[in-house]
Parts: structure tokens; C-alpha cells; sequence
């Protein structure tokens, strides 16, 4: 499937293959949901079959059978695909079934060996994300990427190149894709809207409040996202008003990162209608903001931000959460502010 908001990509891709440019190492990078893998499959596809992406032959065939949304959620950090010369590498399920947060250097070595040193047919190795490689990873990725093997193609997919260690940026030719506010992308997502649903929705606004992004505003639209945010955003605050309700967290699990996000939004707005000496319509806000001080608001929403940024690395962000909401549901009548010790490492 090729998706409007992909074309100007496509255009500077479809010039390299043209003018036989290709690299070695092909970095495609875009904001989560932007379709960065459709796209490599479209890209994969177009390279190795001979016939124009004509989606009946050999190749094709196998292509269409790697059923990537499962197959490659089995817990494998290498996976073949149906193609014998396409390879994937990516993070691996954990034993609770959620991602790890890196790939490891094992994996991108096993990776590096199973491309072939020598290839008569184009051999493709995908890396997914590129920006989960841990340090170690990475290097071991470099020496690859440093002696590029004949008829062989590294494509890196990512969401934050800014992670990448420049060393390997240097190595890849880069693609990105944009975010997308244009017509077009507009109207494929108002066709992507059933009926019922479409009403009088503006469907650029909607892909404005998504970012640009229409796979995510589509996300937004059909799943229970916001309901479920309502229901952590009344928890926080009940447990704010009674500490024992603390025990109850377990809706927040496996969202620990869009919770402390719901807080960060609780405190700023708290923040602003004590500055403002305004009430919020929400008045198990008032009641939580009027007896919390400023001081310990601004201290929370230091650490909130920290913990933050800090579950970008390999923390266990359930314990930063852990930490943050001891101190939250304390807000209202805490003495002095607690240094929470699982920061004080980082
Ligand atoms: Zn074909």
C-alpha cells in the first residue's frame, strides 16, 4: 500500500535505484506511525522483484508471506523471511510479552552473520529500530557497515536519529519521512473513516491534532484511548485525595509512560489555576491543588519530568512511576519534598 503522504520519499528513492545510487546502508527515519515499515516493504519489494512490484510471482509470493505484525512478534531476535536472502533484526519480546527496550549486541552479530559474506541475488538486512541498538550494538553494527559486502543492503529504520552515534549516520544515505498536512493525506484519511463515524469531521483537523501523522489520528478516532487516559487521569486523582487508593494501579500497567504523561498534564494544569487563583472545572483537581504548595508541585513536576525522559533509557519505569506516585499521593499534606532515590543514580 502506498500512502499519499510517502510520495516525495518514494520520488527521491525510485532516483537512486534509477541511477543505479543505491547504498549500502539505507537509513529510513520518521516520527512513530509514519508507516516507516510499509515503506521498506515497498522498497523491498520494488528491488527483488523483477517484474515491478507485480505481486503474483516468486518473490512477490514470499514476500506476501511474511506475515510481519505476527510472525515477527514471536519472541526471535533474528528472523528469515520467506525470501531466503531478507533478514530482520529487532527487539525481543520479554517474558511479559512487552518489547525490550534494546537491541543487544548478540542480536546485531547473529544479524551480521547471517547476511552472507557473498550474495549472487541482492541480500536485504533490515534493523528495526535502528535506535533501540545499545552502544555495544551499534559498534558491532559499524564494522559491517565500514566493509560493505557486494550485493548487499543494510536498511536501519527510526524513530529518533538524533540517538544513532554519528559514526553510523555518516555510513547510511537517509531517508525521512514527514509528518503531513496536505489535502491529499486529508482525504485518505477521511476514506479510511467508516461512514458512521465520519459525520462532521474534519478530518485535517483531526490529522492536525495527531501531528500530522494519519495513522495515529486514526488510532485516536477508533481506539479507547481517551477513555482509558479519563480513567488514569480519575485515579491520580483519587489517589491524591486518599493515599489507599494506591493499591489500585494496576490499570496503569504497561502504560507507566502515558500515566506519568496524564500526571505531568494533572500538574501543570494545577500549577496554572493556583497561579491563576482559578478553579478548574475538574473539582477533584481544585480540592487536590488547593492543599498542595507550590513548592512541592514544581518539585513533583521536576521529578515527573525527569522520570520522563529517564524512561527513555533502560530504567524500569515502573519503578520511576512507583516512586513518582508515593510522592504524589502524599501531595496534599507532605511536610518536606523526599528526594526520590531511584533519580539520584542517574
Ligand atoms: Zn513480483
Amino acid at each position: 500500500m502506498m500512502f499519499p503522504w510517502h510520495k516525495k520519499a518514494i520520488e527521491k528513492l525510485d532516483k537512486m535505484i534509477e541511477q543505479k545510487l543505491l547504498p549500502h546502508a539505507l537509513l529510513i527515519s520518521g516520527v512513530e506511525k509514519i508507516g516507516k515499515f510499509d515503506f521498506t516493504q515497498n522498497l523491498i519489494q520494488k528491488l527483488l522483484c523483477s517484474d515491478s512490484s507485480c505481486d503474483h510471482c516468486e518473490i512477490c509470493n514470499a514476500l506476501k508471506n511474511d506475515d510481519l505484525l505476527s510472525d515477527l512478534d514471536q519472541s526471535v531476535s533474528i528472523r528469515r523471511s520467506h525470501y531466503p536472502n531478507l533478514i530482520y533484526c529487532r527487539a525481543e519480546l520479554n517474558d511479559s510479552g512487552s518489547m525490550s527496550k534494546d537491541i543487544r549486541v548478540d542480536q546485531i552479530r547473529a544479524f551480521c552473520e547471517s547476511l552472507g559474506k557473498t550474495a549472487d541475488t541482492l541480500q536485504i538486512g533490515v534493523i528495526f529500530y535502528a535506535d533501540q541498538m545499545n552502544n555495544n550494538a551499534a559498534n558491532s553494527l559499524l564494522k559491517t557497515l565500514e566493509e560493505p559486502r557486494e550485493n548487499t543492503l543494510i536498511i536501519l529504520l527510526a524513530h529518533h536519529i538524533d540517538r544513532l552515534p554519528t559514526t553510523i549516520l555518516s555510513r547510511c544515505q537517509k531517508i525521512h519521512i514527514n509528518p503531513t498536512y496536505d489535502d491529499e493525506s486529508a482525504q485518505w484519511l477521511e476514506s479510511q473513516i467508516d461512514e458512521g463515524t465520519r459525520g462532521d469531521l474534519d478530518s485535517m483537523q483531526l490529522l492536525e491534532s495527531a501531528h500530522g501523522v494519519p495513522h495515529k489520528a486514526l488510532e485516536d478516532l477508533n481506539g479507547d484511548y481517551f477513555l482509558q487516559y479519563q480513567s488514569w487521569q480519575n485515579l491520580l486523582l483519587e489517589i491524591a485525595l486518599s493515599p489507599t487508593k494506591i493499591s489500585e494501579t494496576e490499570i496503569f500497567t504497561d502504560h507507566e509512560l502515558d500515566v506519568l504523561k496524564c500526571l505531568q498534564h494533572l500538574i501543570n494544569e494545577g500549577i496554572k489555576i493556583k497561579t491563576l487563583k482559578h478553579d478548574s472545572a475538574n473539582l477533584d483537581l481544585n480540592k487536590v491543588i488547593e492543599k498542595a504548595s507550590f513548592n512541592h508541585l514544581f518539585n513533583l513536576l521536576d521529578d515527573t519530568n525527569r522520570a520522563i525522559s529517564l524512561s527513555q533509557t533502560t530504567v524500569n519505569i515502573k519503578l520511576l512511576l512507583d516512586n513518582v506516585m508515593v510522592v504524589w499521593s502524599h501531595i496534599t499534606n507532605l511536610k518536606k519534598y523526599p528526594a526520590i532515590t531511584s533519580f539520584q543514580e542517574h
